[in-house]
């Protein structure tokens, strides 16, 4: 199992929930996993963290909006 790493840019003002709406019944892993698995596919992908798009650059996940990467 490959271990997903997400990074993120800047930090944000405001306090961030653990849990969204999406991923019910997964773990945060599992959440984003799937979602860099969707990206890497060329599948629309939202960000873990902004209603961005996530787009597979060289392998990664990058968020167009907020430029957080997953790898
Ligand atoms: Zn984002």
């Amino acid at each position: 199992m490959t271990t997903v790493v997400l990074n993120r840019p800047r930090p944000r003002a405001s306090r961030e929930r653990c849990t969204g709406g999406r991923g019910r019944g997964l773990t945060l892993e599992q959440s984003l996993g799937a979602t860099l698995t969707a990206a890497r596919a060329g599948d629309e992908a939202e960000c873990p963290l902004c209603p961005g798009t996530m787009r597979a650059v060289a392998g990664t996940a990058v968020c167009e909006s907020c430029g957080s990467e997953l790898s």
